[in-house]
């Protein structure tokens, strides 16, 4: 009996591993063509201060396939890094979105706005990655210091000396950086000392936590306190109700970005958006 069942199991398991391994064939496959085609959309979120006012967005992106499905980016940037797919994409997203900053800068109602964007490591660590910076935003003719490239702790990590003397040249330049899903990774004060860095956002974890939980209660206030003895500004992700945003106003954290004050959505729909404000 048992013997039968231990076979019956491996063969499951078998097979679930087959079918694990096919789709994910599948999706890179389909990736690639995506790559190719420019299947892609750009998605901005706004991101607030304490009066509500926008101070900017952060450009989130979605895979839009052929019968306009979306594929969500949780499950392809990892798949796009795995296969180095991440160098095109990104290519593509540092165009598309510096031509966003530009019509936001001849646009009154946005010239004021910060765009943050999201930095995979195999980006970063690209030779040429600065002169690709710095080529966009001068062919635009955007300014740099409403640019914000968005890292986590794990890049940092993973070539620290390459990361700090990019983050410097680019720094230079203007360009601003935010240390994204703050928390999560294992960054000591020691290593972000080091880091030329502007902001750190708090991981939307913390913010889930911090009304129901002690634990997030005490790491965002270690969060608020180590940003501001680092000098840096402080933003909260994933902030859903005016619960979590109170508490966090209550600990000293006055930015904001989640679904209370906008959903990510397209160039055109964010533009709406902020007129209802004004
Ligand atoms: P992230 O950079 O931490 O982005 C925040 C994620 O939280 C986004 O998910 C956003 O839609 C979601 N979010 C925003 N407000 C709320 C909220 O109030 N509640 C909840 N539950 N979620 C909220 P999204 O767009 O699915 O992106 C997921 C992750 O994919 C991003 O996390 C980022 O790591 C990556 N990603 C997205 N766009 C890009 C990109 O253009 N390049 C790279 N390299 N990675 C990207
Ligand atoms: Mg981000
Ligand atoms: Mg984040
Ligand atoms: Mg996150």
């Amino acid at each position: 009996q048992a013997k039968q069942a231990g076979r019956n199991g491996m063969r499951f398991f078998d097979q679930q591993m087959q079918d694990t391994i096919n789709a994910r064939a599948k999706l890179e496959e389909a990736l690639r063509m995506a790559v190719e085609q420019k299947q892609f959309e750009l998605y901005f979120q706004i991101q607030v201060d304490q009066f509500g006012a926008a101070t900017g967005a952060e450009a989130l992106i979605r895979w839009i396939q052929e019968d306009g499905s979306f594929v969500s980016p949780a499950r392809f940037i990892p798949l796009a890094e795995e296969t180095g797919l991440i160098l095109p994409i990104g290519d593509w997203l540092l165009d598309t979105a510096c031509a966003q900053l530009k019509r936001w800068q001849n646009d009154p109602k946005t010239e004021h706005l910060t765009l943050a964007i999201n930095i995979s490591a195999a980006q970063l660590h690209q030779w040429d990655f600065c002169q690709k910076v710095e080529e966009c935003v001068e062919s635009y003719g955007i300014n740099p210091q409403r640019l914000k490239l968005e890292l986590t702790e794990g890049i940092l990590l993973a070539n620290i000396e390459d990361t700090i003397s990019k983050m410097q040249k680019l720094k230079f330049l203007g360009i601003r950086f935010s240390l994204d899903d703050f928390g999560t990774g294992y960054s000591s004060l020691q290593y972000l000392k080091r880091l030329p860095l502007s902001q750190l956002k708090i991981d939307q974890s913390f913010v889930h936590d911090l009304v129901s939980n002690n634990n997030g209660q005490a790491i965002v206030s270690t969060i608020i306190a180590m940003a501001s003895s680092l000098q840096l500004d402080v933003i909260a992700e994933g902030v859903e109700n005016m619960a979590q945003r109170n508490y966090l106003e209550q600990l000293g954290c006055s930015r904001y970005q989640g679904y209370l004050f906008g959903r990510p959505m397209p160039a055109a729909a964010f533009r709406a958006s902020l007129s209802q404000c004004l």
